[in-house]
This record gives structure tokens, C-alpha cells and sequence, in this order.
């Protein structure tokens, strides 16, 4: 189902996600596979979203209605594949299908086409789909999919909404700072990709880089600030949870970085190095330390604005 992709082709997945949410749904989509495997299986789980009842009307998870299940058996007429004969996609191919759906437009309800390998349209394919693409059906969905979008017709590509797929042999240097952190964070798929889809935890990402920064240059007098450094965000229990250990993945990766000499989370810059150089390794680890400590009150529900003076002091002494 779409969800699988969720993590791996995380913004891909957003764009799909919300367009069927917000009903935005295009007419044409090109999937820009980028050497991604399992491209056409996303355009194809993305296909089923489309069609499935409980996706598309109920918005539940699916993948075992009777619609689902005859798109896995290829044999649902309203989602339709074509590929190339190894050669070329040709011209019959498409005009077949536009037959067989401008039969079935009168019941109302989604068709979904996909093309596979477009890169392979030969010339009468490409101004067939072409036609197609520049006066859409309503409830016709195209989606082609392709690892060479450059050999396609520039206006057919114009026409349809790209969603560019990550190469995930690269993901590890091109994964988000939050996707990162999410992995770090949590052991299960699902928790990850609850955390990243909360975008709320952009903001708290950043609040606590802010905070740590501020308080590696100001010292105690964080305590005067904290309502902009932290609670103007950071409010809820559950996410003054997330915020302290995003705060020890910040020290443990600086403290990598002192050790190492490089990071495994945050993207080096200035500040980074700021920290690294005002603190020795013992004061890092006694930082690791205290916010370990602090973390751990959180639990017995103690007043927020304590806890933030708590920290604070305790890291102040640390500094001296
Ligand atoms: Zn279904």
C-alpha cells in the first residue's frame, strides 16, 4: 500500500498523500524514478489509492478489499497497465485503452492508467498520450512512469505533475535532519513515521538547537529566556519528551564530533564548532548526563518551568 513508501520516499509520499486529501487529485502524474526500484510498484500503490473505496471514500488503510486484490491479480478494468513490448510503447496500445475507458467514463468513479518505461513512447504514442493529456476526462488519471524523464516530450512533461523519487542507494547523506533524528529517535516504523508527519516537530527540532546554542553562549541567563527559547513551542508532555532526547542526540553527536571528528546526525556548521571547542569531553558527558537526569523527571510530571530552571542551573555548573 502507499504507506510503505511513506518513509523511504517521504516527500513523493507527502505530495500523493495530501492531494488525495485536500482533493487535488491531477490529472497526470510523472514519476521520476531516479533509479529508484521500486518506482512503478509506488506508482501502482498509488494507483489502488486512487481506486480503493476504503482509501479514497472512508480514507481507512487497505490493501485487502476486493478492489484492492483484483488490481494485485491485473484484473481490474478500472486501473490499467502498459508497458513496452521491450521495444517501443505503441501507438494500438493506448488508442485500445482510451476506447475502453471513454466506454466506462459514464458510470462516474476513477480509471487510472498507468504507463510504464515512457521513456519507450514512440513518436505516435507520445502525440496519442499527448492529446489525451491536453483535453483530460474527468475521473481519468494518468500516471506515467519513467527513469529518463529527458527522452520524454518536453510537452508532456509540462503536463503533468512530477514527483521526483530519492535514490535510496544515497539516502543516508540525503536524508532530512528530521528523518534522521526520527531514526534515531525510535525503534518502530511506526513511531518514525509518526514523528516525521507531525510537522509540529520541525519547529521543535529547531527550538531546541536554538536553546542549546543560546545557553552554550549566555550561560544561566537562558533562565530569563526560556519563554521564547522553549516553551513558546515546547509545551506538551509528549513533546518535552522528544525535545530532551532530540536535545542528547545534539550533545552526543557534538560529543562524536570532539571524539570522532565527525557527525552522525546534525549537519556540521559554526555553532557546532563553537560547542565543540568551549567544551572539554568531561563536559560533555556531564551535560549528556544532566539532561538524562532531567529527562527522567518529566515522567513524574513536574512543573516544566522547574524542570527548565533545573537544567539549566545544573548544565551552569558544568560550565564553571
Ligand atoms: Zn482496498
Amino acid at each position: 500500500m502507499l504507506d510503505d513508501y511513506a518513509l523511504e520516499q517521504s516527500v513523493a509520499y507527502k505530495i500523493l498523500f495530501n492531494s488525495v486529501k485536500k482533493n487535488k487529485i491531477s490529472h497526470a502524474y510523472l514519476f521520476e524514478t531516479n533509479n529508484y526500484q521500486k518506482g512503478f510498484d509506488m506508482a501502482l500503490s498509488f494507483g489502488k489509492y486512487l481506486l480503493c473505496k476504503n482509501h479514497f471514500v472512508n480514507n481507512e488503510k487497505c490493501d485487502n478489499c476486493v478492489q484492492c486484490i483484483n488490481i494485485d491479480k491485473h484484473d481490474f478494468p478500472e486501473l490499467r497497465i502498459i508497458d513496452s513490448d521491450g521495444l517501443w510503447i505503441k501507438k494500438e496500445q493506448l488508442d485500445n485503452l482510451q476506447k475502453e475507458f471513454s466506454k466506462k467514463a459514464i458510470n462516474g468513479g476513477n480509471q487510472v492508467y498507468i504507463i510504464n518505461h515512457a521513456e519507450k513512447l514512440n513518436a505516435q504514442a507520445a502525440n496519442s498520450i499527448l492529446k489525451f493529456l491536453e483535453e483530460p476526462e474527468p475521473n481519468i488519471i494518468a500516471i506515467l512512469v519513467t527513469n529518463n524523464k529527458y527522452s520524454l516530450l518536453d510537452t508532456i512533461i509540462s503536463r503533468c505533475q512530477i514527483i521526483s523519487l530519492k535514490d535510496t542507494k544515497l539516502e543516508v547523506s540525503n536524508m532530512s535532519n528530521i528523518e534522521n533524528i526520527a531514526y534515531h529517535l525510535f525503534n518502530n516504523k511506526e513511531e518514525v513515521m509518526n514523528f516525521i508527519q507531525y510537522t509540529k516537530n520541525e519547529n521543535i527540532i529547531n527550538k531546541v538547537l536554538e536553546f542549546v546554542i543560546y545557553f552554550e553562549k549566555n550561560g544561566l541567563s537562558t533562565m530569563l529566556f526560556t519563554n521564547k527559547l522553549w516553551y513558546s513551542v515546547i509545551k506538551e508532555k509528549d513533546d518535552i519528551i522528544n525535545a530532551f532526547s532530540i536535545m542528547l542526540l545534539f550533545y552526543k553527536d557534538i560529543l562524536n564530533y570532539k571524539l570522532k571528528g565527525v557527525t552522525e546526525i546534525f549537519e556540521l556548521n559554526t555553532e557546532i564548532e563553537y560547542i565543540k571547542n568551549n567544551n572539554t569531553d568531561k563536559q560533555l558527558c556531564d551535560k549528556i548526563n544532566v539532561v538524562l537526569r532531567n529527562k527522567e523527571k518529566i515522567k513524574f510530571n513536574i512543573n516544566t518551568f522547574l524542570l527548565m530552571d533545573s537544567l539549566i542551573i545544573e548544565m551552569g555548573k558544568i560550565n564553571d
